[in-house]
């Protein structure tokens, strides 16, 4: 299997490339942050519990995220690797992702991030939140998503250096050229195994 995780600060891009990869290279695609959306769409129990918690724009408590990937990951059956979106977000969360591949003889193979500005992500933010209405989109919660986002969740880059897993890639420029730009370090990783 081939496992990847897009890395990258809220706005960077990651759901919309990561849709694009998975189409590409057959891969299924696994995002938690779409999985606590439709959870809450839906009213479930999860849903209810992790409502707040998202628009407010904190961290849902790792504890359970690792199940919830756990059943994602097993309803799909027959695929060939997994593109990881919003997960992991913290060292817990990394390390507990680890284990799960391990329980299959599978690991990450690669992480790649995209690299945007922080003006840039606010401005992207701004306009979703006019387009989609989601309530973590407002000036006052991104600013707080940004700020989770480096405390919490930027010392996974140096996780994923030490074990050699680790491209950074330009973010900004058109949703085709940095396709591209994903596609060739992924053709890399894939021809260097
Ligand atoms: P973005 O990357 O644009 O912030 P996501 O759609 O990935 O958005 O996630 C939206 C929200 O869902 C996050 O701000 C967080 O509250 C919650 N969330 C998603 N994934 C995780 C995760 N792995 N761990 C903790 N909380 C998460």
């Amino acid at each position: 299997m081939f496992n990847l995780v897009i890395f990258g600060p809220p706005g960077a891009g990651k759901g919309t490339q990561s849709i694009q990869i998975a189409g590409k290279y057959r891969l299924a695609h696994i995002s938690t942050g779409d999985i606590f959306r439709s959870e809450i769409r839906n009213q479930t129990p999860l849903g209810l519990k992790v409502s707040g918690i998202i628009e407010r724009g904190e961290l849902v408590p790792d504890e359970l995220l690792i199940d919830l990937l756990r059943s994602a990951m097993r309803k799909c059956t027959d695929v060939r690797g997994f593109v990881f979106d919003g997960f992991p977000r913290t060292l817990r969360q990394a390390a507990d992702l680890d284990h799960l591949l391990e329980e299959d003889g599978e690991k990450v193979n690669l992480t790649l991030a995209l690299e945007v500005e922080d003006q840039e992500l606010i401005t992207r933010l701004l306009i979703r939140a006019q387009r989609e209405g989601r309530k973590d989109d407002t000036q006052e919660v991104i600013a707080n998503r940004l700020n989770v986002y480096q405390n919490q969740t930027s010392p996974l880059i140096e996780y994923y250096k030490k074990q050699g897993k680790f491209k950074a890639v330009r973010g900004q420029g058109t949703i085709d050229e940095i396709f591209d730009r994903l596609c060739t370090e992924i053709e890399t990783s894939l021809s260097s195994r």
